[in-house]
């Protein structure tokens, strides 16, 4: 006889990935009044989070939507400005006056302040459970099997795993861009200024560095899949000789070199089916170009979280509410994504150099600036 698992937890919604896809939409269902939500991980937080961690305006936006930035504000550092070279070494600098909408928050704390913030609200949290197999009950989801064995059951399943998802529904191209970075401490910076480094060999794609405050910068780059060779330490480290040589020699680096997967689509396609919702980066929802990917996946947890709601208030049916969201994060995201893929391809051109080049107007030079911290 087959032997089936005792239930090892059961709750309302279950939510499998606690980072800010999973905790925004966690958040969002207790503001919405919905009860017995639970969030599950395959680690325990604080852990780390390969990323640069830069916050845009709308993930600020979106924190402050979720009661969670009063909370976050005083552990990031604030962005002001934007210094951009060319491929061929053209700079321009914005220095972004008084506004500050963009900050750093290094997601160790970003993810671990948005967790305690959805246990604040009645989120349960477990730590560990990795998730391996959905529980069917016919086509509908109704659970989660971990690793171990354990068994989870539920009404719905809400997938935030991220970019290594192995429960995307969507059957439209996925793509990936490439990247690698490291952590210095004593790099001399501008305080508040990020960087954005073209480099010919990246094909189009940048490098970067966001200072976290104090003494420590992330420094990192993209690069698409047409860029064969040569591997990603050797690229990562010719981009370091060319553009940070001088300012690297007397910093300390912190740990070692990370490479990890940006996954995205130029088309979402579906995000739900019976009983499972799909979020965030597994669900493709990331800039194709600048590999923003935050403030989509708080903002599609939101989403999600706004659609659970409207069935739980008995205002749509399941099929209605999921349709509504699944359309909202298309036309939210992918008019963005859209201008940045024109921008890459322009970026692969020698467009940048020349304009950059032929405006020795202070102004221009601060647009542009201004136009790529908001892209
Ligand atoms: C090098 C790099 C730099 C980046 N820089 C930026 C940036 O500056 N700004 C920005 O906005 N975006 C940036 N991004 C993109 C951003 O990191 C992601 O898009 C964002 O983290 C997606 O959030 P998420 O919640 O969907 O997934 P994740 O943050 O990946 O969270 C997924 C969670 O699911 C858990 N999980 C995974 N599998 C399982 C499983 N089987 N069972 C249980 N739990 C599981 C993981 O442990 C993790 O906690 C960068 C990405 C990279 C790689």
């Amino acid at each position: 006889m087959e032997s089936v698992s005792p239930d090892y937890a059961r709750a309302h919604v279950l939510i499998i990935g606690a980072g800010p896809a999973g905790t925004a939409c966690a958040i969002r269902l207790a503001q919405r009044g919905v009860k017995d939500v639970l969030l599950v991980d395959s680690h325990d937080f604080p852990r780390d989070k390969t990323c640069g961690s830069g916050l845009s305006g709308s993930a600020v936006a979106a924190l402050k939507a979720l009661g969670a930035w009063g909370r976050i504000a005083p552990l990031a550092y604030p962005i002001q400005g934007i210094r951009v070279v060319t491929p061929a070494g053209h700079e321009a600098v914005s220095d972004g006056g008084e506004d500050r909408h963009a900050f750093v928050c290094v997601r160790r704390v970003l993810d671990a302040e948005m967790l305690t913030v959805a246990r604040e609200r009645g989120v349960r949290f477990i730590p560990h459970f990795k998730a391996a197999h959905p529980i069917l009950q016919g086509q509908r989801w109704v659970g989660m099997e971990d690793t171990e064995g354990r068994v989870i059951r539920a009404d719905v399943v809400v997938v935030a795993t991220g970019a290594h998802c192995k429960w995307t529904l969507s059957t439209e191209p996925k793509y990936s861009v490439h990247a690698i970075m490291g952590w210095w401490d004593d790099v001399p910076y501008s305080p508040h200024c990020v960087e954005m480094i073209w480099y010919r060999a990246l094909d189009g794609y940048y490098g970067w560095l966001f200072p976290e405050g104090g003494r420590r910068v992330n420094i990192g780059i993209t690069y698409s899949d047409r860029v064969k060779e040569p591997g990603a330490r050797e690229l990562f480290t010719s981009f370091l000789d060319r553009h940070y040589g001088e300012r690297l020699q007397g910093a300390t680096q912190v740990g070692d070199w990370k490479g990890h997967p940006i996954v995205y689509g130029w088309k979402l396609g579906r995000l739900w089916s019976p009983g499972r919702i799909v979020i965030g980066e597994a669900g493709h929802m990331t800039n194709p170009f600048t590999s923003e990917g935050i403030s989509q996946a708080m903002r599609s947890g939101i989403f999600a979280a706004d659609a659970l709601g409207d069935v739980h208030d008995g205002v749509k049916s399941e099929t209605e509410a999921l349709d509504h969201y699944e359309s909202t994060c298309a036309r939210t995201f992918l008019p963005s994504f859209w201008a940045s893929g024109a921008f890459l391809a322009a970026a692969r051109t020698p467009v940048l150099d020349a304009v950059v080049k032929a405006t020795q107007s202070s102004f221009l030079k601060n647009t542009i600036g201004k136009a790529l911290s908001h892209l």
